[in-house]
């Protein structure tokens, strides 16, 4: 039976760089993925600040386009940020993750594309974890530490569905359409999100310029029940409406429809560790609730465990108690306030306090929307009172001198 230091199942944007950096530092490792190629599973809109590409070294051919602009359309208005030098990516995420598996690959270690977690059990202190690869017979490895990387499913911490505890549920879908080039110079340089109960009642939806002539156009829906909606459609329907009556092209083509659904932990109340395993990513859900945003959060938190991870295999420590610690530490306020927030937005709001909204944020400057929307600094919100009293006032003003 081969034996690795460190056993990473899932290879989206957590489990591909914790392996990468265990790799890096010259554990053995091995990542296994159930999808045969990135190709097959490519879910994310994977829109990121710019801080990413640099943090977390990524190359520039993973990227998919840059942006510079923030739109945000309601129901009833629209209003834009714009920003003269570039803020962020969306990643092309298939590639994205080749490259963080190849890279794991280049250090000396293993990646099982194809092949699925099927169990684990200890074994004298170390784990024997049971695999499958596509259309093969069974697999049994032998490992130190075990990593829970595979997002939603959280397959390693449960061992059946019936043991899991309730998550919030938020699902996405995505198409990937051609657009002629003047249709997509139109959308090339901003991340556009709609708002609107007319453009995704419970939720919101996006248009995300992928790569040249290449849109990403999708919808989220929290399907919980709403204060005041109590019917809405598909989500296809609402990715059809932006196509047709928003973007209007004069001619498209869709390319890929693909989609996942979140599964959020309210309260962060996740199992992070179990004796030698570790969960990461969404699997213990980094993703923030309010906007959706995880892949850098993902690569964050497999940043922790690897430090964690590296302690227990020099002896220097005993549990991951320290990793729970830290990423509670780090995530927990924001995420419970984002979650806060993002259940208002989406289930309690009415369009016309959804447009008071974004009327109150339009004086803002576009960095403080980007500390509001991806650093979540929402004391920043107070700025837009001074905005908004002064439009009241200039109208009181105007309405006296008009009488
Ligand atoms: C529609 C949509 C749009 C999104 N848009 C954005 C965005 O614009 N920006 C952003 O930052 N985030 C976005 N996110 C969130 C982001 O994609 C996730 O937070 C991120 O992918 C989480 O990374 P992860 O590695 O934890 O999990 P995942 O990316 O889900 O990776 C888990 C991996 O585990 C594998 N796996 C599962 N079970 C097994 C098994 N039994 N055996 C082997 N392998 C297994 C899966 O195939 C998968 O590859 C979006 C999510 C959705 C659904």
């Amino acid at each position: 039976m081969q034996s690795f230091d460190v056993v990473v199942v899932g290879a989206g944007p957590a489990g591909g760089q914790c392996a990468r950096l265990l790799a890096k530092s010259d554990y053995k490792v091995l990542l296994v993925e159930q999808h045969e190629d990135f190709y097959k599973n490519d879910f994310s809109s994977a829109a990121t600040p710019l801080e990413t590409l640099e943090r977390f070294d990524l190359p520039q051919d993973v990227v998919g386009s840059f942006w510079q602009n923030l739109v945000i359309v309601t129901t009833t208005i629209s209003k834009t940020w714009e920003s003269s030098k570039t803020l962020g990516a969306v990643l092309n995420f298939a590639k994205f993750r080749e490259f963080l598996a190849k890279e794991v690959q280049s250090y000396g270690s293993d990646v099982w594309m194809g092949c699925r977690y099927i169990r684990h059990e200890s074994d004298n202190g170390n784990t024997r974890v049971e695999l499958k690869k596509r259309g093969g017979d069974a697999i049994a490895v032998r490992t130190k530490v075990l990593v829970d990387a595979t997002g939603p499913a959280r397959a390693v911490m449960y061992a059946k569905e019936s043991d899991k505890p309730a998550f919030l549920k938020p699902a996405g879908i995505e198409y990937l359409i051609e657009v002629p080039e003047e249709t997509y110079n139109k959308y090339a340089k901003a991340l556009i999100f709609f708002l609107g109960h007319k453009w995704m009642p419970k939720g919101y939806s996006w248009i995300f310029p992928m790569e040249k002539n290449r849109l990403k156009v999708g919808a989220a829906s929290y399907r919980l029940e709403h204060e005041i909606i109590t019917y809405t459609k598909p989500i296809k329907y609402y990715i059809d409406l932006l196509i047709k009556e928003y973007i209007q092209p004069e001619n498209y083509k869709i390319i890929d429809i693909h989609g996942s659904t979140l599964q959020y932990s309210s309260g962060l109340k996740d199992v992070y560790y179990q004796d030698n395993i570790i969960a990461i990513g969404d699997a213990v859900s980094t993703v923030n609730f309010l906007g959706g945003e995880g892949i850098r959060h993902a690569m964050d938190g497999a940043e922790i465990a690897n430090k964690q991870i590296q302690l227990y295999l020099k002896n220097k420590s005993s549990s991951f108690k320290a990793y729970q610690r830290e990423m509670q530490r780090k995530f927990a306020n924001q995420w419970n306030l984002s979650e806060k927030i993002g259940m208002k937005r989406y289930l309690v709001d009415s369009d016309e306090k959804i447009d008071w909204g974004v009327a109150y944020l339009s004086p803002l400057k576009i960095q403080d929307m980007m500390d509001i929307l991806f650093y979540y600094k929402f004391e920043k919100l107070s700025k837009g009172l001074g905005g908004y009293l002064l439009r009241k006032l200039r109208y009181w003003w105007s309405a006296i001198a008009e009488t």
